[in-house]
């Protein structure tokens, strides 16, 4: 691929004696969205963590921006651009939404630039400026969701990767976060997404890629995949 940020290469990564990812290969374009979907347990959150450093691989090479990634930890690759937005969120309940989004820029210095983070968080949701000083348990689901995408653009990533972004929201949140994660790639971040919701993450991205228990299965443009017969059945109900 001509303009490739992220590269996965026959991937592998195992719990103890259960292999969750089987040698997968995949390609991010720069300046792309890009989706994974696939059921439950096929090992989409742990191809994220592996490229994010948080999960150490056993086999198989990821790169970013043409530079081997296996060994850095979650905080290099973060220093090198790399950001995750995890399941769940994660946020911390107790801290208020300005201290949330602080933590998201803990590796950098620079005050100057971090407020241009912030003004750049708050542009695209709001919603947190209005809620600086609430503490982070006290949001909406939708918000707090929101308050994850926000801390992790105060690192101010190349690629951020998105780990169900839409899961367990109201309909009209689902829109709002999707609509948020089209301006961010406007703004020339690039996406790696993981949805269940299929249908909506398609329609969205450039290329997809169908993982079923740690193994690619299908790829193909967006487009491609909405038409498959196969992604119709069991991915979008059809
Ligand atoms: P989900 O959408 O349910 O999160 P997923 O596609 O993200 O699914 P993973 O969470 O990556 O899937 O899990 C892949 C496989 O690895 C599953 O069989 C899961 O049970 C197993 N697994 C995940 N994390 C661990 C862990 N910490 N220890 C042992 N097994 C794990």
């Amino acid at each position: 691929m001509a303009n490739e940020i992220l590269s996965v290469d026959e991937l592998q990564v195992s719990y103890g004696v259960i292999k969750a990812v089987k040698g997968i290969t995949l390609s991010v374009e720069e300046g792309s969205i890009v989706t994974i979907i696939g059921s439950n347990g096929a090992g989409k959150s742990t191809t994220l963590g592996a490229v994010s450093g948080l999960i150490r691989p056993s086999g198989g090479k990821v790169s970013f921006r043409g530079n081997n990634i296996n060994r850095l930890g979650a905080a290099r690759t973060a220093k090198l651009g790399i950001s995750l937005v995890p399941e769940g969120r994660r946020i911390f309940s107790n801290l208020t939404v300005r201290e949330n989004l602080l933590m998201g820029a803990y590796n950098r210095k620079d005050k100057e630039e971090i407020e241009g983070n912030f003004e750049a968080v708050f542009s695209l949701f709001p919603v947190l400026k209005e809620r600086l000083k609430q503490s982070g348990g006290t949001l909406s689901g939708g918000e707090q969701q929101m308050l994850a995408i926000g801390r992790s653009l105060m690192a101010n990533p190349d690629l951020i990767m998105m780990d169900e972004p839409s899961l367990g929201l109201a309909p009209i949140v689902v829109e709002e976060v999707f609509q948020a994660i089209q301006t961010l790639n406007s703004r020339g971040v690039t996406i790696l997404l993981v949805e269940q919701n299929a249908a909506k993450a398609l329609e969205i991205s450039k290329y997809a890629y169908v993982l079923e228990t740690g193994k690619i299965t299908l790829q193909g443009s967006a487009k491609e995949l909405l038409e498959s017969e196969e992604v119709r059945k069991v991915y979008l109900g059809i």
